[in-house]
């Protein structure tokens, strides 16, 4: 009996649970059913795209025929496969991660097809096929041989021009012949001779070349396959491209039906060492250049001479030997710019260096460009605010303004242009910091005080620390500079900081003399003056009619023992529109920023100071240097009268009022507010060492109880006498 009772109660229960619980099970069924669906659709969605190739163009001359088609497709598809894994794996990752992997994966793809094409082509029944070829792709070339200026004055001094025609294969008389007809015709117009070479080189695979003088007519196998791989890598990668799309694009570039003839000049390595390099050839070539090494290394031309030219290398110079071959790129030396590059840490040739994958840019500015001419500019007078008292209120720094920081080391000079830079948060300022021969601590000490402070948003960092090449250190500040005038020429506002010049300096005096200049002052080069000159004339403020953004330089210069009359000192201070002279006394004395207010000027004054700022340190210059007098004066006697003691006293308070900690930026307000209640005297009765204290209680006191004066300071607008009187009777209430 009790076994049916017990029966009876586990059918009710399981009868309740099949009641209650079916539909959360089915559901929770249905869901997992629906998932492996989908990923199974998504599986073989993936899996169509890859096998779906693009449409083949027919054979043709210097094509691969179908079973070479086939192969380069099972290559491709290998290769595609990893790419279509990794497209899909990262689907749901950002899609800066997805790019980064999707490009990396397509490099290696790119390097694999581009081997096997060229192993395919070298083989039967290619070879034959492109054999045929030669005589088509020889009346190509010689319909397009002309004269280039160098070739015409060489021809003013040699009576021969050298003609080399260098085929993979022996080339048949005819063609030979071709090329010796079309050539002396040319020649034959400005009375030279040719004297012809022909060459066979099995490196070229298929096709030939003609070089005539400096000039390559390349149409070649080898020559289209490094072109074809310049133009893949160039491509960019959105990173929600299907594998399908990726593949398409690299086979329509390898298959590619037609046969171009691609001109460049070439070079030869006469002698390399520490990171210059002198050539010959290259008769055309234009200062500023850039040039491909063999090896792949690039390098920029700095000195053209009547029969060499020199050039400074970039990177890594171990892999370039003497005697080989250099060819022109085709552009001045040139960076990326736009928007991309903010909040990045980069070299002066635009590759990252934090790490944070590559920056995919559209646009190039070349580092070397005219500053704008007079018409294109206008007067400096909208204040760009560092946040710092002893700045705003006495060498007020105005956008489109060249402000020089300059003192010896270790006085604070970095951490004044990192404020003002802090400062420019939620202002519209674009900031570029230039690190010329720093530290790799020190640049990363700023990145990380510029991130902690959000001021890396907006900012980019051109980093050529003291391990990089000279070259580098050498480009830095133009690089930085051509980014600036990106934003400036679209009408932004910019602030840039070159840290600092005279490492720059020192950098072009190492290459000067390795170029073996002649040199002047200090071993530097005749035109230093004109390197910072043309340099710095770059920052302008733009007239609305030309853009109307504005860059502002705040250039360093380190001096030794506080001589500013040096030579490197003296020309920047000639270059810029002031100063700003930090004083070791002074930093060693607890006066930080260490500003020496004698010897700093801006030569803009106070049209870049907002009207309620010039009110109130309309007198401070003068009490300051008034105090400065007195107190060295001072120091000898011990008994003074009252009125010297005043002054003395204010002066103090004074001083104690203009120092400032890092990455404490002021608002304009506070700092006039602070500044107008020292100079009435109401901070008397107030210790020096406490007024830091006193401007906090004042600032808070303000907000709290005056939001009127409070809006009216804000506004920036000079105080009138009434509300003069307002705000004096709130700082004594507030004492
Ligand atoms: P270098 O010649 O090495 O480039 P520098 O002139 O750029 O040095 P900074 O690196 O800016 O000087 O600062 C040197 C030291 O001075 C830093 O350790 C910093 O903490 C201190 N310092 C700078 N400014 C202030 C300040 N306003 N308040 C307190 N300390 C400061
Ligand atoms: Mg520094």
């Amino acid at each position: 009996m009790e076994f049916v009772y017990a029966l009876i109660n586990v059918l009710l229960l399981a009868g309740l649970l099949i009641l209650f619980a079916r539909k959360p099970v089915a559901r929770m069924f249905s869901r997992r059913r629906e998932r492996i669906n989908r990923e199974l659709d998504e599986a073989d969605r993936i899996l169509q795209e890859q096998v779906k190739l693009p449409e083949l163009p027919p054979e043709g001359a210097g094509e691969p025929g179908p079973a070479a088609q086939e192969e380069i497709h099972r290559i491709a598809a290998e290769a595609g496969d990893e790419v279509a894994r990794i497209a899909a794996r990262h689907k749901n990752d950002c899609m800066e991660l997805r790019r980064e992997l999707v490009s990396q994966s397509r490099e290696e793809l790119i390097e694999k097809l581009k081997k096997r094409v060229l192993e395919l082509l070298a083989c039967e029944p290619y070879a034959t096929r492109l054999r045929e070829h030669e005589y088509l792709f020889t009346e190509r070339i010689v319909s397009c041989i002309a004269l280039t200026p160098g070739d015409m004055s060489y021809l003013n001094t040699h009576d021969v021009l050298y003609v080399t025609l260098t085929s993979a294969h022996e080339l048949p008389p005819e063609v030979v012949d071709l090329v010796k007809t079309k050539v002396q015709a040319l020649l034959d117009k400005v009375g030279g001779k040719p004297s012809l070479w022909v060459r066979v080189d099995p490196t070229l695979v298929g096709g030939l070349t003609l070089r005539i003088g400096d000039t390559i007519y390349d149409c070649s196998v080898s020559g289209s396959i490094y072109y074809l791989d310049r133009a893949l890598r160039k491509r960019q990668i959105r990173g929600d491209e299907t594998p399908q799309a990726l593949l398409a694009d690299l086979m329509e570039g390898v298959l590619s039906r037609e046969v171009k003839i691609h001109q460049f000049q070439l070079g030869r390595v006469i002698s390399i060492s520490d990171g210059i390099c002198w050539m010959d050839g290259l008769s055309d070539i234009m200062y500023g250049e850039v040039v491909e090494f063999d090896c792949g290394e690039r390098g920029m031309v700095l000195d053209i001479e009547p029969d060499r030219i020199g050039c400074v290398i970039y990177d890594k110079y171990e892999h370039i030997e003497s005697g080989s071959r250099v060819r022109r790129v085709g552009r001045i030396a040139s960076v990326p710019v736009g928007d991309e590059l903010l909040g990045r840490v980069v070299d002066p040739l635009g590759t990252p260096l934090d790490g944070k994958g590559r920056i995919w840019t559209t646009e190039r500015r070349p580092i070397e460009c005219r500053a704008p001419g007079i018409p294109d500019r206008t007067a400096v007078s909208v204040p760009l605010h560092t946040g710092i008292k002893a700045i705003d209120a006495l060498v007020p720094i105005g956008r489109g303004q060249r402000e020089l920081i300059i003192g010896d080391r270790q006085t604070g000079k970095t951490s004044i242009a990192i404020d003002a830079i802090i400062n420019q948060k939620g202002k519209n300022v674009v900031c570029i910091y230039v690190a010329i021969g720093q530290k790799e601590t020190t640049v990363a000490d700023v990145c990380a005080k510029l991130e902690k402070y959000g001021a890396m948003e907006y900012t980019t960092i051109v980093c050529a620390t003291a391990s990089s090449s000279a070259s580098l250190q050498y480009i830095a500040p133009f690089a930085g500079t051509a980014l600036g005038e990106h934003f400036m020429y679209s009408g932004r506002d910019v602030l840039i900081v070159y840290d600092d010049l005279s490492k720059h300096a020192v950098a072009y005096r190492e290459l000067s003399l390795l170029l073996h200049r002649p040199s002047g002052r200090e071993a530097y080069p005749g035109d230093v003056f004109y390197l910072h000159a043309r340099l710095l004339e770059r920052s302008a403020r733009l007239s609305p009619e030309a853009g109307g953004g504005s860059m502002t330089a705040l250039p360093i210069i380190e001096t030794q023992a506080g001589d500013i009359s040096a030579y490197i000192p003296t020309n920047v201070i000639s270059i810029t529109d002031g100063q700003i002279f930090l004083e070791t006394d002074l930093f060693n004395d607890g006066q930080r920023p260490a500003v020496n207010v004698g010897l700093s000027v801006s030569r803009v004054g106070s049209a870049a100071q907002t009207k309620l700022m010039k009110q109130v340190s309309a007198s401070l210059r003068m009490k300051l240097a008034q105090y400065r007098e007195l107190a060295s004066f001072a120091q000898f006697g011990s008994e003074l009268d009252d009125n010297t003691r005043s002054v003395l006293d204010a002066g103090e308070r004074m001083m104690a009022a203009l120092r400032q900690g890092r990455y404490a930026p002021l608002p304009d307000w506070k700092q006039a507010l602070l500044i107008f209640a020292v100079s009435e005297g109401f901070a008397n009765r107030i210790q020096p060492d406490r007024i830091e204290e006193y401007g906090d209680h004042l600032f808070d006191y303000f907000t709290a109880t005056h939001p009127e004066l409070v809006k009216q300071l804000m506004s920036g607008a000079k105080m009138s006498p009434d509300t003069m009187e307002a705000v004096r009777a709130a700082i004594g209430e507030a004492v």
